[in-house]
This record gives structure tokens, sequence and C-alpha cells, in this order.
């Protein structure tokens, strides 16, 4: 089985669609989504339909939460508050009964999700170098665990006995006797200096992970974000990817 994972879709529906496409041209017969499908972007139901059609493994995202009002605001920046209270009103009820549905981790398999951090998923803390994940790894038994929420593309891995590195290659193998802790990337709003869409694909077979990074329309996001009346900072940080 090859699986697409997708995380941070922010309400980025070109960008979710593009993604999408790759991933079905490279064989992806099963999705997972890290959270934060919702949040920022100008297209909040029409991502949630589009995750939810695909029968994605998911979890929930500080931001699924916060729109769907089950966590409060205090710990959101202003720009990432506006597009939460922007996007409640718009949520249709199956939508918003979606995202506060969802778990903070589960199980796909092999692969541990979980939006944040392991050791704490509603802390909502970023894990954003090597000793920080090799913390983390003493909070799963072993295999793989896959994160969202920082939009930084980044794997971990501890092989026994040795200590803990960063793997830079695009695409690499998972070996059976180490530890992985990976971040997915953002689908919707890369913050890596990359502007394009980024997602991964996991070759169960092969037990290869491939990051993928595809472009699609941003002028047409940005469009929709300023046409909706949300901070113009949302729209411009797309294009340079930051
Ligand atoms: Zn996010």
């Amino acid at each position: 089985m090859i699986l697409g994972v997708l995380s941070d879709v922010h309400g980025n529906l070109e960008a979710l669609e593009a993604v999408l496409g790759v991933l079905r041209d490279k064989g992806a017969a099963r999705f997972l989504c890290c959270g934060d499908t919702v949040g920022y972007g100008p297209d909040p139901n029409r991502c949630i339909e589009a995750i939810r059609g695909l029968d994605c493994v998911g979890v929930a995202g500080n931001h699924d939460l916060a729109a769907a009002g089950t966590i409060p605001l205090r710990s959101f920046n202003s720009a990432a508050a506006v597009a939460i209270l922007w996007t409640q009103p718009l949520l249709t009820e199956p939508n918003r009964l979606y995202l506060e549905s969802l778990p903070l981790t589960t199980e796909a398999g092999p692969l541990l999700m979980v939006h944040s951090s392991p050791s704490a998923p509603d802390h909502w803390e970023y894990v954003l170098t090597v000793r920080g994940a090799a913390a983390e790894m003493k909070h799963y038994p072993g295999g793989v665990c896959v994160v969202g929420h920082s939009h930084q593309p980044m794997v971990v891995e501890r092989i026994p006995g040795e200590a803990a590195r960063l793997v830079r290659d695009q695409s690499f193998v998972i070996r059976p006797e180490a530890k992985y802790f990976i971040n997915a990337g953002s689908v919707g709003q890369p913050r890596d200096g990359d502007a394009r869409a980024c997602c991964l694909l996991f070759d169960e077979g092969s037990q290869t992970m491939t990051f993928l990074r595809v472009p699609y329309d941003i002028g047409a996001v940005q469009r929709k974000i300023r046409a909706a009346g949300l901070p113009d900072y949302l729209a411009s940080r797309l294009e340079v990817g930051r």
C-alpha cells in the first residue's frame, strides 16, 4: 500500500488539490492527515470535505479545535486568531462536528500520528531540533511518529546505540531497527522557504518515505484571502513560503 501523508492544509484548497493529484499519480491509495485542515486559509469547508471524502485517518490540530470552539484562542497570534474567528461562523455543523471528533493521537498501521508532540499532544509545543525530537522519542515504543504543527519538514532518525541524527535526504528508507520522528511539513502554508506545497509519500512495500514539493496556484489563494478580508500577511507569506 502507498500512503499519502498530509498536514497543515489550513484552508488552502488549491494546494490540497494539487498535492492530492500528485499523490494519486504516484499510487497513493490511503491518506493520513496530521491536523490543521482549517485556519489561515479561505476554504475551510471545502478542505474539510475533501479530507472527509478521502476517508483520511486524521488527528486534530490546534486550529481545528479552536475553529470547532473546543479550545480557547489565548495562545494564538493575532492573524491566526482573526482567521479562526472568521472561520468559526462559516463552518457547517457536520464539518464542525468532524473537527471536534478528531482524536489527538492515533495509529495508522506502523505510524503514530499526532499534530504537535507525542509527549503532550494537547500542549501544542513545537519540536524543531534533533534534541527535541530525541526527547519525544521516549514517548513511543518504536517505529515512526509523524507530526505537523511547525510547518517545517524534518526527519530525525535514531539507530540503537547511536545518537539521533537529522536525515536530509528527500527520500529515505525506514530501517526496522531505528526510531523516527518525522514532520510532514505543510500542504497549505509552508514555512521552510519553499513556497510549494509539501507532503509525504510512504511506500509500505519498500518502506520508503519521500517528501514531495508541489507547485500550485498561489495567486488564486491570495486573491481569495484578500477578498475575504483576512489579514494581508496570510496572503503575502504564501509566495515566500515563510
Ligand atoms: Zn498549522
